[in-house]
């Protein structure tokens, strides 16, 4: 039989058919209700003329939108794209564009950027409003095609077929879709089961982005084993706390810019004792910070390492490391602090020189990956999926380590590496050199072309204070901490922030460009 990702629904409505699958608002429904609605949705989307293999797009916040979209379109052989929200509406008309999207789920905020791409893009046929208000005449209603006990045409689906069309950042470049098949989540949704142990006692708190893969992994996994879960429009402090006292949360995931704004003022009364586990990722969270969220939050923590191509799961630094960092002092167990875990159960993980051959512990080289969550392919990129995908093998773009023990070290993407004069420089080495310096807010390092060396390397540095610093001050802090050819030969500071992707990852692509010599 193939694995098709609505099973995990099938199996809940089965298992735990009276057991709280969502709240959201005031909206509570059983796994059983959950599962008559997904169905109700795909009899509708019959309705709409959408047949295996069309995309059906979802651009809204947080919401019960998403768990259906996700546990529902890809059931029958349709395919679901979750659009990053916080992309430029150029960006996103792109996404529907090229994924050919032919029906697009709208929440309040993106009604009118819906109904522009409805008129820009011809491959959009109807909009679908999932919002708070009632439903403007000239898109379906959500909450209508709910209900009513329709039946979907019954479509075999599953294995290798494509579930899912994932766009990456788009940190790098432009943002590339992903083709994830069910085979691929459903073994990502395994992975993460395996590691973080769900039960049907567990109630996930989504506060993080939907349309994130990360979400979804915990989406899928949650559901299959009968978990509740609870749903908020987005990430705000207050909020995020009444909601696990109310609702008994035990399992939240948080980026590391929410566990920040958690921390910037004392918990306060709220009752958080519920709260097994957070998961964190997407980016390595400062040391600092980490112990401190460790301390206050009293749970468990777990950070994940991944990538949209991976479905996303690569790594977890687990429960047990993180603690092994706090309560112990040798070195080993707090340079792992600093380490993004080990490969989880079912993925393998090499880094390799430029020729391909695998490396030894301890030596930097390109991230590769081999799993049944790695993807099918970038879609309409036959020559990047060439590039990308060798042998089994998905070469990451990122650098790093593998220790003795198997913990993975991130050290840099490929292409953010500076060679200076035959030698290699990882950018986030520099950084947090700067970032050690009271002054200095946020930077980014990368190269810039130069006749002598190469390229040089070249810092950005938004500074706390205006002029509270040169850039030999900054210079000379450097060269205490790191390597003379690894300094800043160029320092250039900036008023209004770094240029950041719809991800909230700075664009170095763009600085590069802005202070490279004409
Ligand atoms: P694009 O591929 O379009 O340039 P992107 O790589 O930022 O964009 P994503 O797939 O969303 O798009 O992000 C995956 C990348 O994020 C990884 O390849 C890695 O560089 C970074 N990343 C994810 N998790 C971590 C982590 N725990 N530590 C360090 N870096 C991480
Ligand atoms: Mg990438």
């Amino acid at each position: 039989m193939q694995e098709n990702i609505g099973s995990a629904l099938t199996r809940a409505a089965r298992f735990f058919g009276d057991h709280t699958a969502l709240v959201d608002g005031s909206h509570r429904w059983t796994y059983r209700d959950l599962s008559a609605r997904v169905e109700s949705f795909n009899a509708a989307l019959d309705e709409l003329g959408l047949t295996p293999g069309d995309v059906v797009g979802v651009l809204t916040k947080n919401s019960r939108a998403h768990l259906v979209a996700w546990l529902g379109v890809p059931r029958y052989g349709r395919v679901l794209n979750e659009i990053n929200t916080r992309l430029s509406p150029a960006e996103i008309a792109y996404i529907v564009d090229d994924s050919q999207t032919r029906v697009l789920l709208v929440g309040d905020d993106f009604l009118e950027m819906g109904r522009q791409i409805r008129e820009d893009c011809p491959s959009v046929t109807a909009l679908v409003y999932t919002g708070d208000g009632s439903c403007p005449p000239d898109c379906h209603d959500f909450e209508a095609l709910l209900t009513g006990d329709r039946t979907p045409v019954i479509v075999a689906a599953g294995g290798d077929d494509t579930a899912g069309i994932f766009y990456t950042g788009g940190t790098t470049g432009r943002p590339k879709g992903v083709e994830l098949t069910h085979a691929n989540l459903v073994a990502n949704a395994k992975h993460a089961l395996i590691s973080l142990g769900y039960t049907e006692h567990d109630v996930y708190l989504h506060a993080g982005p939907m349309f994130h893969l990360a979400d979804g992994a915990s989406t899928i996994a949650l559901t299959w084993v009968g978990g509740t879960h609870v749903i908020i429009g987005g990430f705000e402090r207050t909020l995020w706390l009444a909601t696990v006292e109310h609702e008994r949360v035990t399992q939240a995931m948080l980026v590391p810019t929410m566990v920040t704004m958690l921390l910037a003022e004392p918990l306060g009364d709220y009752d958080i004792s519920s709260l097994k586990s957070v998961l964190y990722g997407a980016s390595p969270m400062p040391v600092s910070l980490l112990r401190t969220a460790i301390d206050t939050l009293g749970c468990d923590w777990c950070q994940v390492y991944g990538m949209t191509e991976a479905a996303p799961i690569v790594t977890f630094l687990t429960h047990r490391d993180h603690r092994d960092g706090v309560t112990d002092a040798t070195p080993q167990a707090q340079a792992r602090l600093r380490s993004a875990g080990r490969p989880v159960v079912g993925v393998d993980v090499e880094t390799r020189a430029h020729d391909g051959t695998v490396l030894p512990a301890g030596q930097v080289g390109e991230i590769t990956v081999r799993g049944m969550n790695v993807m099918k392919g970038y879609l309409n990129n036959a020559e990047e999926t060439a590039t990308a995908l060798v042998d089994g093998w998905f070469h990451t773009g990122d650098m790093g380590y593998l220790d003795d023990d198997g913990y993975l070290f991130v050290v840099d993407r490929l292409k953010d590496m500076i060679i200076t004069g035959g030698e290699n420089v990882y950018s986030t080495e520099v950084e947090n050199a700067l970032y050690r310096h009271p002054d200095v807010l946020e930077v980014a390092v990368f190269g810039t072309p130069d006749a002598q060396w190469g390229e040089v390397v070249t810092a950005a540095v938004v500074l706390r204070r205006s002029d509270a610093v040169s850039a030999d001050d900054l210079q000379a802090h450097c060269r205490e901490l790191v390597a003379g050819y690894k300094v800043p030969r160029l320092v250039h500071f900036v008023e209004n922030g770094l240029p950041k992707s719809g991800a909230g990852k700075i664009l170095k692509r763009n600085l590069r460009d802005q202070y490279s010599p004409v």
